[in-house]
């Protein structure tokens, strides 16, 4: 059982004060964009996981890969034991601020429910899926989608076009903990206010209009990226001036992504990237993509 499952880029990723147990409330605006991994479960003597592709040696294959604790949790869940072969063909950037290893999880679940034939409800997957992270049940969803609470309670959003995508691959990853850590260190003694969905931004993706979506885009988790790693300014500043319409960290980053106005502009914007020599390599994306899907 082969699942393909798609990448997100955060197109609103508004942050909360830090709560007692350390998670923040988020208004998180997710969009799948076309960059996939493809998860593949065969029956096996027991749980073990294998990955391809240029980012595979960053990848863990022991029971911390979240496809192989999706795969526990669904076993368990039906009583099974979780003997399966979980091969991932990896083209979503590791630790990338793209949910890569969420959408393994994600994919790893459905291709693990339809190879025992569990048939869960899709409430239950979703549920799952919160328990994995909150980034997993939208790597399920796909499309584009409100999260609230720590981003996993999700409300799907209407999109009325196409939006053309590319995305600047940095070297090396960024971890997710040590990004909301230097949010809180830059944000400690301010008054963070409550996070909140921005109207003109789910407006301008319901009419499926780039301009008014690049007029729209935040990240409050990029100046804490910044900081961690400032060079990623000059990548933002060479989409710009290569014509993009807007340029934003993608989620918790290193990965950058830039809007454009349609896909030769996105074209052109990739050439120039590459040639600033900012990036390790630069990726084409239409947007939205459909979630997790068994092929
Ligand atoms: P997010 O955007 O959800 O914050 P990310 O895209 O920044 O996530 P991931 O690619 O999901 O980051 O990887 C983060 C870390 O998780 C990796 O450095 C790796 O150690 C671990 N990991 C566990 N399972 C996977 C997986 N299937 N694929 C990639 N990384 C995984």
């Amino acid at each position: 059982m082969t699942v393909r499952v798609p990448a997100k880029v955060n197109v609103q990723l508004a942050v909360g004060a830090a709560r007692p147990d350390g998670f923040h409330d988020l208004a998180n605006v997710f969009l799948a964009v076309g960059l996939y991994d493809e998860v593949t479960a065969t029956a096996a003597d027991e749980l073990h996981i294998t990955c391809e592709g240029p980012d595979a040696d960053q990848v863990p294959l022991d029971h911390t890969n979240l496809a192989a604790r999706a795969a526990q949790k669904l076993a368990a869940r039906h009583g099974l034991a979780p003997d399966v072969h979980l091969h991932i063909t990896k083209d979503i950037p590791v630790a990338g601020g793209m949910a890569g290893g969420s959408a393994d999880a994600a994919g790893a679940l459905l291709a693990c429910d339809a190879l025992w034939g569990t048939n869960t409800p899709r409430a239950e997957l979703l549920d799952i899926c919160a328990e994995l992270g909150s980034d997993v049940p939208f790597s399920l969803v796909g499309g584009a989608a409100l999260g609230t609470g720590r981003g996993e309670r999700l409300r799907p959003l209407e999109v009325g076009g196409t939006f053309h995508w590319v995305f600047a691959v940095a070297d090396g990853g960024l971890s997710t903990p040590a990004v909301y850590a230097e949010f809180d260190r830059l944000t400690e003694g301010v008054e963070v206010p409550e996070p909140l969905a921005s109207k003109p931004l789910l407006d301008a993706l319901a009419k499926g209009d780039p301009t008014a979506l690049a007029a729209t885009l935040s990240n409050d988790l990029q100046p804490a990226a910044l900081s961690l790693r400032p060079s990623l300014a000059d990548t933002l500043a060479a989409g710009t001036a290569a014509g993009a319409l807007a340029a934003l960290v993608s989620g918790s980053g290193p990965t950058n992504a830039f809007l454009t106005r349609d896909a030769p502009s996105a074209t052109k914007v990739a050439e120039a990237l590459l040639a600033s020599g900012t990036c390790r390599t630069a990726r084409l994306a239409p947007s939205p993509a459909p979630g997790a899907t068994v092929l």
